[in-house]
């Protein structure tokens, strides 16, 4: 069960049916992000598991960097930004992986020593596809997984199978 700082974050998240396509209900976390203690709670909740166990929050573009750069500020680690293809000016590693329609990549740097442990951190899971993306390219780059943590978890998707990762922590679920 949620704190209350939490269920009113939960609250804060607005749904938006038929965006950007027919038949998706999308999660707009903007108003959780414009409330304070909703934005502190969320963050908090996002690395509470895995304190101490990381030393780089990864956030993925463009969503996840919002709540990944408070993460990394918060936890006193370094913030890596895992970008879509064409983004970064030197990408030492890139990862395809299939969208509803076509395909997509995400891309890193390589500015962090092999080993380094890094938490990925999303805002919302969906079909996992990019998440799991992002998990390749953390070990092609020679770092470790410590964890991944998600602030919205879409049931029936099967985003938790295809992230495949027992460490899965999402703070809000439907
Ligand atoms: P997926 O790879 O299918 O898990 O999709 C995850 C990415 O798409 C995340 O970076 C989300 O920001 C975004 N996304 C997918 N579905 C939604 C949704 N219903 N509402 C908001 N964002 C979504």
């Amino acid at each position: 069960s949620l704190s209350p700082e939490l269920a009113r974050a939960e609250a804060l998240i607005r749904e938006i049916a038929n965006y950007p396509s027919p038949g998706i209900l999308f999660r707009d976390i903007t108003p959780l992000l414009g409330d304070a203690g909703a934005l502190r709670a969320t963050v908090d909740a996002l690395i509470e598991p895995f304190n101490g166990l990381f030393d780089v929050v990864a956030g993925l573009e463009a969503r996840g960097f919002l709540l990944a750069s408070a993460a990394a500020y918060a936890s006193g680690t370094g913030l890596m930004p895992i970008r879509k293809a064409g983004k970064l000016p030197r990408p030492a590693a890139s990862v395809g992986y299939k969208l509803e329609y076509g395909t997509a990549e995400v891309e890193a740097h390589d500015d962090f020593a092999p080993g380094t442990r890094v938490l990925l951190i999303d805002d919302v899971l969906a079909t996992g596809g990019t998440l799991a993306a992002a998990h390749e390219l953390v070990e092609r780059l020679g770092y470790v997984a410590a964890g991944t943590s998600v602030l919205f978890e879409i049931d029936g998707l099967g985003g938790r199978e295809t992230v495949a990762d027992a460490s899965l922590h999402t703070v809000f679920r439907s």
